[in-house]
């Protein structure tokens, strides 16, 4: 029996026909670049969450640097970040010329500790670094503690970023990350809970001006609906640029995809809640540590992740049964070469070494069957035991 980390066919069997007939209409089209799917997309996008606007773009990683572009973050400014995260996270800082300062990460959820935070913001300004901005990621599906870090930023007059590349759907007390954050960005990578069949990002936000200066950005700093307001061009405003942009579109294509996946989003959510439960109930007497999510929250389980105290044994007994496993992460941003010379982490950052040492992530999809995941639950135990 061998099992899959990530089941992308069992969705695709789901909705197999629909998609099939969303790309053929592109490809009959023939738009596509900016073709009427895209802002399509942006307004379902932005009604699934109840943000006010929303930018598609090419991945999660561009997603990330268009707000941090758009307010001008550069040479001298912190931005605060979980150590204990995928590289795209703390990788748009430098491409901007911003200091990452990284954040330590609590014991049971894994996500921004909002103690630490307050002491590496005072850290970075005893330094002389200019605190811009907050960069909280809703690590393995679930939330950050929006209220405690947003009241943090706000106090020190920083913009906050919800990276919910792996969390596009996750709630607190019922709201989206919107609701506290500045930009909510997010990566529709094939493995990702909302993904696409390629590379895709959005990010989202309230703020129509916002919104504006990054659509310009995302297409070479092209002349932006205000700056065509404010300026009489000589020229076709279209090959007028504004600002130094990028090119980070979201296919047509890959947004066709992503409204027939969206169709389906909220019951793959409620399904991954399922599964995550039972294997909570299997396994929360046989391991060190089953996820928890934050009082109030809804995870979008992108990850399913435990803590043992031998995880290579683990790893190896459950491949000799067919189960995959995976680390996320075995090295922390502040440890890796690349980035320990630019980089802070004011005190240490203790638990998320601790944390490196020990997760590791079970197989999770919304079509994990009750079978597949009882031979996975009976194997961690027969391990464990
Ligand atoms: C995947 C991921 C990204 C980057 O997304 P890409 O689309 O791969 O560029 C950013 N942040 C986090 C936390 C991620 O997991």
């Amino acid at each position: 029996m061998t099992i899959a980390f990530i089941d992308l066919q069992a969705q695709r069997q789901r909705i197999a026909g629909r998609i099939d007939a969303a790309i053929a209409r592109v490809l009959a089209d023939g738009r596509f670049v900016m073709g009427p799917d895209v802002a399509e997309l942006e307004r379902q996008l932005s009604a699934f969450s109840g943000a006010q606007h929303t930018l598609s773009c090419a991945n999660g990683t561009d997603a990330l640097a268009l707000p941090l572009m758009a307010w001008g973050v550069g040479p001298g400014d912190a931005v605060f970040c979980p150590s204990f995260t995928f590289a795209a996270t703390a990788e748009v800082l430098p491409w901007v010329g911003a200091t990452p300062v990284f954040v330590d990460v609590l014991p049971d959820t894994y996500n921004m500790d909002p103690a630490h935070l307050e002491a590496a913001i005072a850290a970075a300004r005893a330094e002389g670094l200019a605190p811009k901005v907050v960069i909280a990621v809703d690590l393995f599906g679930q939330p950050a503690d929006y209220p405690a870090i947003a009241a943090i930023a706000r106090k020190n007059g920083m913009k906050l970023i919800a990276d919910s590349a792996q969390s596009f759907g996750c709630t607190l007390d019922g709201k989206h990350p919107i609701a506290w954050a500045d930009a909510v960005t997010t990566s529709f990578f094939p493995a990702k809970p909302l993904g696409c069949y390629g590379d895709g990002g959005a990010v989202q936000t309230n703020d129509a001006a916002l919104w504006d200066v990054m659509d310009s950005l995302r297409i070479h700093g092209k002349a932006s609906a205000a700056d065509v307001k404010a300026t009489t061009f000589a020229h076709d405003p279209k090959y007028m640029n504004t600002r130094i942009g990028m090119n980070s579109r979201l296919d047509t294509l890959q947004a066709a995809i992503l409204i027939e996946k969206l169709a389906i989003f909220a019951d793959e959510i409620a399904l991954r809640q399922t599964v995550a439960q039972r294997y909570n109930a299997g396994l929360r007497d046989a391991v060190l540590q089953v996820p928890e999510v934050i009082a109030g929250g809804v995870s979008t389980w992108a990850q399913y992740t435990i803590e043992v105290a031998d995880r290579d044994g683990l790893a190896n007994a459950l491949k000799g049964q067919g189960v995959p496993t995976a680390v996320y992460y075995p090295v922390p941003m502040h440890m890796q070469s690349a980035y320990a010379p630019l980089s802070r982490a004011p005190g240490g950052l203790p638990v998320t070494e601790a944390k490196a040492r020990t997760v590791v992530s079970l197989p999770m999809h919304p079509y994990l069957d009750e079978a597949t995941q009882d031979h996975i639950i009976a194997a961690v135990r027969a391990f464990a035991r």
